[in-house]
């Protein structure tokens, strides 16, 4: 009932706006809109804070489904799962009530900010600071690569309160967009997932109250790197998503192009292709939705289950793309037809959230 319910609404308020927002590299508004009227923009908020309270695997669904027709718009749920899961991990009762309740409602979005310049796949290696004075802490610094940045209200930013402890002495806060000091960089100009906004966050001299830290002093990192074990999967969703879109546009298409005086779908050669698309669309399923079981329950391996759901769904998803393009020949290579956006939106699946070769990292220290 819910992929149902999603589906029709992606199919009816979000589909018919992907091209335009791919085309100009504008916000998804239509699909915000959307998502907030049907109360599926945030949907892992708690019932407690106002919100739906839906579980890893219905999660799963939502951003899978939106993907299926607009990447970029599927950003919104993702993101708000990634920007505030860390404040219902570890935040107290008083930062959960104050920015959950916001955010099940639709008032405000949520952003994750850990990535810098110079701090990509080696995160722990940041320069951000948050020096204490008094019942205050100052940030400086520059978060880089942020997803929705300058439209969400609340962003949780990691930095660094001891530096002689690397990993350990990194905290984890809740930075609002009207902080004084608070600003951004220009949108990033991608090859993909153009309608998400992607931009730096520069912080100078963001004088925040000290109960705005997400559980204690130092363990920052070790929450964030907690909120991508759940989080991985639901870009794993994604892929999966884009795969599907992909794979249900070229099913469609083989059956209407003729050449050779019969639909190119009468082709063993095509059909092939078709199949171990297919194939390969629902091994990525299957484990995406294990590993979004292992999420709920908090499994002991999920940390290698969420490394491997979103590894295998990115790297199905550009396969997928990649063969939707080609299914469709010349006209796949054009504007024209929503693959080559597709295959385009799928790249950045095996990249952020940490790369693939960082999931293969993560898989080999938690083999099962
Ligand atoms: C569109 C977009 C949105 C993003 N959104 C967010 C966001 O909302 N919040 C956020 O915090 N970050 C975000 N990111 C950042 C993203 O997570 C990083 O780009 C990613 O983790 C890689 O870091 P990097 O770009 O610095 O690459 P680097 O770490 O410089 O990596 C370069 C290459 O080296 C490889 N590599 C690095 N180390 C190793 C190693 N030990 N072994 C083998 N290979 C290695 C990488 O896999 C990659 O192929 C986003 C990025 C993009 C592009």
């Amino acid at each position: 009932m819910l992929r149902d319910a999603i589906r029709s609404l992606a199919e009816a308020k979000i589909a018919p706006h992907a091209a335009a927002v791919d085309e100009e590299a504008r916000f998804p508004q239509e699909a915000l809109d959307a998502l907030v009227a049907a109360d599926l923009h945030a949907v892992h908020v708690p019932e407690s804070y106002g919100g739906t309270g839906a579980d890893a695997l219905a999660t799963v669904i939502v951003i899978e489904e939106v993907a299926r027709v607009c990447a970029s718009s599927s950003l919104i749920p993702a993101v708000n799962k990634l920007g505030s899961l860390p404040v219902i991990l570890s935040g107290s009762e008083d930062l959960k009530k104050k920015y959950m309740t916001p955010l099940a409602k639709g008032d405000a979005m949520f952003s994750y900010a850990l990535s810098e310049p110079d701090a990509g796949s080696d995160a722990a290696g940041m320069k951000t600071r948050a020096v204490r004075d008094g019942d205050f802490y100052v940030l400086n610094g520059v978060k880089r690569w942020i997803t929705n940045a300058g439209e969400s209200e609340y962003y949780t930013v990691m930095a660094v309160t001891d530096p002689t402890k690397r990993s350990k002495g990194i905290s984890a806060f809740v930075v609002e967009k009207s902080d004084e000091g608070v600003s951004f960089g220009a949108p990033e100009r991608k090859l993909g997932i153009k309608g998400s906004p992607t931009r730096e966050v520069y912080l100078d001299n963001v004088r925040i109250p000290a109960d705005r830290m997400i559980g204690e002093e130092g363990t920052g990192f070790a929450t964030a790197m907690k909120t991508l074990d759940h989080t991985r999967i639901t870009i794993a969703a994604q892929a999966l998503g884009i795969a599907q879109g992909a794979l249900d546009y070229a099913k469609g298409y083989v059956q209407e192009r003729k050449q050779f005086g019969k639909p190119i779908a009468d082709f063993q050669g095509i059909q092939f292709m078709l199949a171990d698309m297919a194939m390969k669309i629902e091994a990525a399923r299957q484990l995406t939705y294990a590993a979004a079981a292992k999420s709920e329950r908090g499994d002991k391996d999920l940390t290698f289950q969420g490394a491997a759901a979103k590894c295998f769904a990115s790297d199905v998803a550009m396969e997928v793309t990649t063969d939707a393009v080609q299914l469709l020949g010349g006209y796949g290579y054009t504007r024209d037809y929503p693959v080559e956006r597709m295959m385009r939106d799928a790249k950045i699946t095996q990249i952020y959230e940490g790369t693939n070769q960082v999931q293969r990292i993560v898989m080999a220290r938690n083999l099962p």
